[in-house]
């Protein structure tokens, strides 16, 4: 019979992975946690509603990355294809952001129907930090600074930039669009597919179009910072002064503008040359209009979400995962006949008891001594238990050196957990 698939661009993490994706998750988390942020997790599925009114009808993600499908009651839903939106939703729906300040973080799949490729999937992963309640470039700082650190401790500091922007609020945005427009439209006709249909639709995201020709056409095009309102044009200026103090170098990049509708004033992306064309490892901006678009009081709030997949794709090409991450056994406990199975199953529990940080692996699945002594210097075990009758009924376990020569040697097991400790070092 024919074997059944994975989904196109849904990868399986596989155990050879998954100790990168460990690292990175936990020195995330723990920088996170330095700066005073709290976990929120939201469900995979929304109303479809909710990412329309958020991202934007006109953005490449509702136009023609969703998942999005019918429920047995006829709701439309709709796979998250980022977490910014759910977690406004879920802050709102339960209180969490109105009249108070909140750092929150989350992580977990997102889903975009997008042509597969390295660096880009279909479903994806993001750890996304949203701030709420705070209107000043302080925290817009913070947050760059925050993921400065956290590429320095993930060994990656050397290795991305950080390019940031101002794209104002909506009117000074308006402004610029009809200037955009006015220019753009005397070269309609050398314009690529797609940004001749977004002079229609959504004129600002022709600026990040890929394509040469149409970038050559932009290099006279008016420019968003002389368009900019005084209090978008301070708050960017603040930004810079306090990046500068804190010595995180960054470079403007004018054209930047973004995906995603709700983003106002700062704008900002990590990027990396070491990916090839996937090259945006980070991205955020602020959004204070967003709180109040889907329904609660106005609430200024900043956040960016990192592609995990890339970042791993950067540790795993650059080699600069620690060598701490390891998943070999410590202990290997195999038990002989009827009763010294049995015995290997109690006596590794009392080793797990005195030791929970070691990786106790108990021979399961019966077999020949030499098959299990196979798989115990297979599993990287420094240390071999064996209990055969002789030991079960001296109440005693023989401890074999595996890694290094050494006698073997009988310890009761009443001290055998002090004894193995010792042993392990
Ligand atoms: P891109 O320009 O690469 O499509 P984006 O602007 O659509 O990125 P965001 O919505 O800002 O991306 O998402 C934040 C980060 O999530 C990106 O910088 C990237 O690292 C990661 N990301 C986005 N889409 C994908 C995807 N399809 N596969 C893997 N990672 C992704
Ligand atoms: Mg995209």
């Amino acid at each position: 019979m024919a074997k059944i698939k994975a989904i196109r661009g849904m990868n399986d993490i596989l155990p050879d992975q998954s100790p990168i994706w460990q690292h990175l998750e936990r020195t995330v988390g723990r920088v996170l946690r330095g700066y005073g942020y709290q976990e929120i997790r939201m469900p995979i599925v929304e109303q479809t509603e909710l990412f329309k009114r958020s991202i934007g009808e006109v953005t490449d993600i509702v136009e023609k990355e969703m998942y999005t499908f019918d429920d047995r009651n006829g709701d439309s839903l709709t796979l998250r294809p980022e977490g910014t939106a759910g977690c406004v939703r879920a802050g709102e729906e339960h209180g969490l952001l109105f009249n108070q300040t909140r750092k929150l973080w989350y992580a977990g799949p997102m889903f975009r129907h997008e042509r597969p490729q390295k660096g880009r999937y279909r479903q994806f992963h993001q750890i996304g930090v949203e701030c709420f309640g705070m209107n000043g470039p302080d925290i817009d700082a913070e947050l760059l600074i925050m993921t400065a650190r956290l590429w320095k401790e993930l060994g990656l500091g050397e290795h991305v930039r950080l390019e940031i922007n101002s794209i104002g609020t909506s009117e000074s945005r308006k402004a610029f669009r009809a200037a955009l427009v006015d220019y753009l439209s005397g070269f309609r006709d050398q314009l690529d597919e797609d940004s001749k249909r977004r002079l229609e639709t959504n004129p600002l995201r022709i600026l990040d179009s890929k394509v040469p020709e149409t970038q050559a056409i932009l290099k006279d095009a008016p420019d968003l910072a002389e368009f900019l309102d005084e209090d978008s044009r301070a708050h960017f200026v603040g930004l810079q002064q306090r990046l500068d103090l804190a010595d995180v170098p960054y470079t403007i990049n004018s054209r930047l503008v973004r995906g995603l509708d709700y983003y106002g004033k700062t704008v900002f992306e990590w990027v990396t040359e070491s990916l090839g064309a996937q090259g945006t490892v980070c991205a955020g901006g602020r959004y204070d209009g967003l709180v109040e678009q889907l329904g609660g009081k106005s609430t200024p709030a900043v956040g960016f979400a990192m592609g995990i997949e890339r970042l791993v794709l950067m540790l795993d090409t650059l080699g600069v995962v620690p060598q701490t991450v390891n998943s070999d056994a410590d202990l290997y406990v195999m038990g002989m006949g009827e009763a010294g199975e049995a015995d290997a199953l109690r006596v590794s529990e009392m080793l797990r008891d005195a030791m929970p940080e070691r990786i106790i692996m108990t021979h399961c699945g019966g077999g020949s001594f030499k098959s299990q002594m196979k798989k115990a210097d297979r599993s990287g075990a420094r240390f071999g238990l064996l209990i055969g009758e002789d030991e079960v009924a001296s109440r005693t376990v023989s401890v074999k050196p595996l890694r290094s020569e050494g006698e073997q040697r009988s310890v009761d097991q009443a001290d055998l957990a002090a004894t193995v400790a010792e042993l392990l070092g």
